[in-house]
């Protein structure tokens, strides 16, 4: 495999190793990471991934971009990765009605970020080992991305996890399977106080750049490139399994978008496929900067509203910087410029024939409330299969974009996770699958503090490995 280096969209840093890109995060000049360039693959190379089981595609695509971790070691890293799944296909694709489902919440967390997040806590472990180093996570959760880390890192050697959410104010499932971790390198914090002051805690701890390189305080968000890389896969799996089945070499990926993690993934995939991808449908709720921008070339910024699809309730989406660097024509002073506009002016505004070239990635749709609880009641009608809410959004956009392709509509999300919506939209609750029974009778882990900076720097100091 020829070398695979990695840069920044903002163009200010010497070429990172795949090893150096995934312990850095976010890169030194405020840019987001890159692969120096995105393989396309051949017929050949196709033809030779159609057939293979999850776990060796991945391995496959993986060593594209891995240049730098032996291959014994790497497949080991994914076999460990995917071994809690508990499907064997680990995101099966299902034929439900007029569309495809593709099923990514076989993981522990039963939410698609355990795809990236068991194989990055893995990754991780293995680097700082053989750094002969140690790390303490430290994020804020408003619900999916804490658990999914969680058990990411639950166990894992020279690494512990310190996750704050908002006392009282996550799900009920979602505060469950974060606080029944009891691992003793898993530290829950109830912080009595909202999300914002849990992440404004967090981030003045980052800024404390002596506490952070005392205690070597590292992030898991989901500007992390192994995060991406892991994501892409599903994407190529689908796309072989579909076109088989229907003997159709085209199809169309249906992707409800926060933060534009996974959908930046899928256009990965789209050019390392070249041509297998006809667009991706950008699906938003009432949340909607991102349908603004591909349908009037309008990003710009307004508040934040809660939906019953909360783990898309964003505006400002951390990866989208990595699609710019592309539609400006891998121009990193272009970046530069658009993202310090940003930060002065809340908004961007795009040309004509920029617009154009976005039309030809993207179809979007922004799906309101109202709109997503039919979408779950008249899909379960038809098919008796239940939607959660974040994947009804996108089911109700790829319905939009139906046409004689192939559409594929990704689940991000398994419906018992969000058993409120469900509710209101069917009459019922869904049922409990098995990972979730029994989880408010286990032993939980968890210390109630105050919204207060100090307070949790102590806690840190006295548990931080
Ligand atoms: C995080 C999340 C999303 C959004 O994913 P992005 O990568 O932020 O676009 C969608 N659905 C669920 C269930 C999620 O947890």
């Amino acid at each position: 495999m020829r070398e695979m280096r990695y840069i920044s969209t903002r163009g200010g840093i010497a070429p990172l190793s795949f090893k150096e890109t995934v312990l850095t995060g976010l890169a030194e000049d405020g840019g987001l990471i890159l692969p120096e360039r995105i393989p396309v693959l051949s017929a050949e190379e196709k033809k030779a991934l159609r057939d293979l089981p999850y776990q060796d595609l991945a391995f496959k695509v993986f060593q594209y971009f891995v240049t730098d971790i032996p291959e014994e070691d790497l497949q080991r890293l994914v076999n460990k990765a995917y071994a809690t799944f508990t499907h064997p296909d680990i995101t099966p694709v299902v034929k439900k009605g007029p569309v495809w489902i593709l099923e990514l919440f076989h993981g522990p967390t039963l939410a698609f970020k355990d795809v990236a997040l068991q194989f990055l806590g893995h990754l991780f472990e293995y680097l700082l080992s053989e750094r002969g180093e140690k790390m303490n996570i430290l994020g804020a959760t408003s619900g999916d991305t804490g658990s999914a880390a969680i058990y990411g890192v639950r166990g894992k050697k020279n690494l512990a996890i310190f996750i704050l959410h908002p006392h009282g104010r996550v799900s009920p499932v979602q505060a469950l399977q974060m606080t029944t971790v009891t691992d003793p390198n898993v530290f829950n914090l109830a912080i009595k106080g909202t999300f914002d002051d849990c992440q404004a805690i967090v981030k003045l701890l980052f800024s404390d750049l002596e506490f952070k390189h005392r205690y070597r305080l590292g992030a898991v968000n989901s500007i992390n490139w192994a995060r991406v890389l892991a994501q892409v896969v599903y994407y190529l799996f689908a796309y072989f399994r579909v076109t088989e089945v229907e003997g159709i070499e085209e199809v169309r990926f249906s992707v409800p978008t926060g933060n534009f993690g996974d959908i930046f993934a899928g256009y990965v995939a789209r050019r390392m496929l070249s041509g297998g991808i006809e667009r991706l449908v950008l699906a938003t709720n009432e949340n909607d900067i991102l349908t603004r921008f591909v349908n009037h070339g309008d990003y710009s910024l307004r508040e934040v509203v809660p939906t019953i699809s909360p783990s898309m309730d964003i505006q400002v989406a951390s990866n989208f910087e990595r699609y710019l660097y592309y539609l400006y024509g891998e121009n990193p002073i272009r970046v530069r410029e658009a993202m310090s506009r940003f930060a002065e002016e809340k908004r961007l505004v795009f040309s004509e024939e920029e617009l154009s070239r976005v039309r030809a990635d993207f179809l979007s749709l922004s799906v309101s409330q109202e709109e997503t609880l039919r979408t779950i009641r008249e899909f379960y009608e038809e098919t008796s299969y239940i939607l959660d809410p974040h994947t009804a959004v996108g089911v109700r956009a790829g319905l939009a974009f139906r046409d004689e392709r192939p559409m594929i509509c990704l689940a991000t999300a398994h419906p018992a996770k969000f058993p409120e919506a469900v509710s209101r939209a069917l009459g019922f609750e869904p049922p409990i699958p098995e990972p979730l029974q029994g989880l408010s009778e286990k032993p939980r882990k968890v210390v109630l503090l105050p919204a207060d900076p100090q307070v949790v720097r102590r806690f840190i100091e006295e548990n931080a490995i």
